[in-house]
């Protein structure tokens, strides 16, 4: 048994035990539609204001959403921890940002839900959807076991800033490391208001997320500029929004410190000639070995590495 076994277990446990008291505070609420004042009942040229994105969706939608979140994870770790192959951790990608991101339109995602579980923690008036739970205890739980497979391609705010990279330069490693405390911070402000009383709670992290509104064409116009600056400056700062700011890629990178197997580079698949540490935009090869708290299992590692790009190579001609 490794010394890592007890704290993975006891981080399994707390996962697990954790959204029960959230779990708990489940009430059946239906919206009484027939009862509720038409624009004619309220006069004075009354607009109905228009309904807010996302809209709700039904059980089945939900169900289906947990289940194909549940299915790229398993995906993104079977392609970034087995079959080790970046084309197709790319089209992961693309295809995440296309459903969880476009078509879904950012909407429910893990990062958000760290809210609706704290104040469902604290508040036993406050009743969280059993999808935003799993939702929310999804990607971690897949983080004990397989390191941050949801940041390989599932999320979509990771997705496309990962789409976004071309250009890639090499951040100083001190700065890294200092401005990724932001996240921490970030999370903890978090938490702080999401667990005021009712009438002063706030959901800062949805509030200001810089890319939902581009993935729903709307919202504010600072917003919208301020995820314009984020991809763009993505075209050359790996993910800056996933490295600094995101509260839940510091949960993630908490929990896959004890993975029970995250990403790697071997002597034995790799040629460990050093060369992928260069082509790691995101700082998370040290000692030619992947850093488990900072790796995002892009795979982009892998496409310098000589020996799979013969592998590669050798399958397109085969194909
Ligand atoms: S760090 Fe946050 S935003 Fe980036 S991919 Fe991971 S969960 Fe998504
Ligand atoms: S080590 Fe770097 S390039 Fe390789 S998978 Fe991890 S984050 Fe991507």
């Amino acid at each position: 048994m490794t010394r890592s076994s007890p704290i993975r277990a006891g981080l399994l446990v707390l996962l697990l035990l954790a959204p029960i008291g959230a779990w708990a505070q489940q009430t059946h609420y239906e919206r009484q539609a027939d009862v509720a004042p038409t624009e004619e009942v309220i006069g004075e040229d009354y607009v109905t204001p228009e309904v807010q994105r996302p809209r709700p969706v039904g059980a089945t939608r939900q169900l289906v959403d947990v289940g194909l979140l549940a299915l790229a994870l398993g995906l993104g770790a079977w392609l970034a921890l087995w079959r080790r192959r970046r084309a197709w951790l790319v089209a992961l990608t693309a295809a995440c940002v296309a459903y969880f991101g476009f078509y879904r339109e950012g909407c429910v995602c893990p990062i958000g839900s760290i809210q609706n579980v704290a104040t469902a923690l604290v508040d036993p008036a406050y009743a969280v959807p059993y999808y935003v739970i799993a939702v929310f205890a999804l990607p971690l739980l897949a983080a004990l076991f397989f390191g941050r497979v949801f940041c390989s391609g599932v999320c979509p705010l990771g997705a496309i800033q990962e789409l976004m990279l071309l250009r890639p330069v090499t951040v100083p490693a001190r700065v890294d490391r200092a401005l990724s405390w932001l996240r921490w911070v970030y999370l903890a402000l978090a938490i702080y208001f999401a667990v005021l009383p009712a009438a002063a709670r706030d959901f800062v992290i949805c509030r200001f997320d810089p890319f939902v509104g581009l993935f729903r064409f709307t919202g504010q116009a600072w917003l919208l500029i301020v995820g314009g600056v984020f991809l763009v400056s993505g075209i050359f700062v790996g993910r800056p929004y996933c490295r600094w700011l995101c509260p839940y890629g510091a949960l993630l990178s908490a929990f896959s410190r004890y993975a029970w197997r995250s990403f790697s580079i071997t002597p034995d698949r790799e040629l460990d000639c050093g060369l992928c540490e260069k082509g790691c935009p995101y700082g998370a090869i040290e000692n030619k070995r992947a850093v488990r708290t900072a790796c995002f299992a892009c795979g982009r590692c892998y496409r310098t590495c000589p020996v799979h790009r013969a592998a590669e190579d050798g399958e397109r001609r085969a194909a």
